[in-house]
């Protein structure tokens, strides 16, 4: 029988507190009296629950220096408006990134800003208990930086993984690392509560709280780092799944007579759409484009193709082009599936420049079937390739917000 949940006058209580620290948070400077209007609450009930926030030392306030004064309804002038903001000493939040190169720990706070940072590099891993050796390591270089007091950890790493359970489960050229139950080791080993999201899902929650995404209700973010990776928001929330592997389209098949994936899928998206493909193709057509920059790197990387790609180099443009259409293959079942209309794509770049995005959309408009398909937006993330690491706070946040995980431990 499916369950069904009241709510107590102590739920609506937290309910309402928390939606107020949310747009104390993602706004970033915003008065009691905004956000009355924006909730609907009364302005004593926002005044109430913002007085609670201040002395627990959540939240702060500031008049604006450079604002002007405010006029009353008598006509005379007053005091300059009060802006809350997020205190320097509120609970933060300790996020830890795992790609096939590196990890990266860090200490943000709800707002997603990261004020600590530590990276360590790698070219091979032992077993997992090497990997949780240089997390927990990280964890406590940036523990002995800050009087804060961390709310949780959270994991974002490539997949596939099983979040619901906290398993590493089979990532593909990931040095053996198999059904590692990373999500318990560490909670163990610094007894905060310990969460693992998918990098991509991560991503996509960065953009929903902090980015692009944040009045999209429909989108899906597209993540391309250790392979490509989808995370899905869908009416305004994440969409999970049910162990938490949604999104996985590095592992949908482009081909179903395609080579042997590592997943046990045939033709799956990354074993066409990568970085070594690229290469080949580069290398295949180098003597056709002698004054290409690329002919002269032994072993482009993906910002160098990108960045030539941007300056109109037509060698890297070519290699663009093969990458996109895998992906679009890939991403027309996903969009026409799910008749979705915008897609938010982040990746590492060191130039400005939007062909990825450019060709992406071109090669999704004439084949969409979605009666929209000539409204497809296709946006550059607002983090670049950062938005998983931003993302490893975004969903402790987004707990916190959700009432899911108390503000204080
Ligand atoms: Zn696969």
């Amino acid at each position: 029988m499916q369950k069904s949940s009241g709510s107590n006058n102590q739920d609506v209580k937290q309910k309402n507190r928390m939606l107020v620290l949310k747009l104390i948070t993602v706004n970033k400077g915003i008065s009691r009296v905004d956000i009355a209007k924006m909730t609907g609450l009364s302005k004593m009930t926002v005044g109430n629950i913002v007085t609670e926030l201040i002395e627990q030392g959540i939240v702060t306030e500031k008049a604006l220096p450079n604002s002007p004064l405010i006029q009353n309804s008598t006509g005379n002038y007053g005091r300059k408006p009060i802006m809350l903001t997020l205190s320097p000493d509120s609970p933060c939040i300790c996020g830890m990134l795992i790609k096939r190169e590196l990890c990266q720990i860090v200490l943000g706070d709800l707002s997603g800003f990261i004020f600590e940072q530590i990276t360590y590099e790698y070219s091979t891993l032992q077993d997992g208990d090497a990997l949780i050796e240089m997390l927990i390591r990280g964890f406590h270089i940036l523990m002995a930086r800050t009087e804060r007091s961390v709310l949780a950890i959270s994991i974002a790493s490539l997949g596939p993984l099983n979040s619901s359970d906290g398993i590493i489960l089979n990532p593909p050229y990931f040095y053996g690392i198999e059904n590692f139950p990373i999500t318990s080791v560490i909670q163990k080993l610094t007894g905060l509560p310990t969460f693992l999201v998918n990098d991509a899902n991560a991503g996509a929650l960065a953009e929903k709280l902090y980015g692009i995404g944040k009045d999209i209700p429909n989108f899906t973010y597209l993540h391309i780092m250790n392979g490509i990776g989808t995370g899905l928001v869908l009416k305004d929330s994440l969409y999970n799944g049910d162990t938490g592997q949604s999104g996985e389209i590095g592992h949908t098949s482009i081909n179903f007579a395609g080579p042997q994936c590592a997943c046990g899928n045939k033709g799956c998206l990354d074993l066409y759409a990568n970085v070594d493909n690229m290469r080949q193709k580069i290398r295949e057509l180098s003597p056709f484009y002698p004054d290409s920059p690329l002919v002269s790197v032994s072993h482009p990387t993906w910002c160098d193709i990108v960045d030539c790609a941007n300056k109109k180099d037509n060698l890297a443009i070519i290699a663009i082009e093969e990458f996109c259409s895998y992906v679009s293959y890939a991403l027309i079942n996903t969009l026409n599936l799910l008749n979705i209309a915008t897609l938010i794509v982040g990746y590492d770049s060191s130039l400005d420049g939007f062909i990825i995005e450019d060709i992406i959309k071109n090669k999704l408009s004439r084949t969409l079937l979605s009666a929209n398909y000539d409204k497809i937006t296709v946006i550059h993330s607002r983090f670049n390739g950062d938005a998983p690491l931003i993302g490893s706070i975004a969903f402790i946040a987004d707990k916190v917000f959700s009432h899911n995980l108390p503000l204080s431990r």
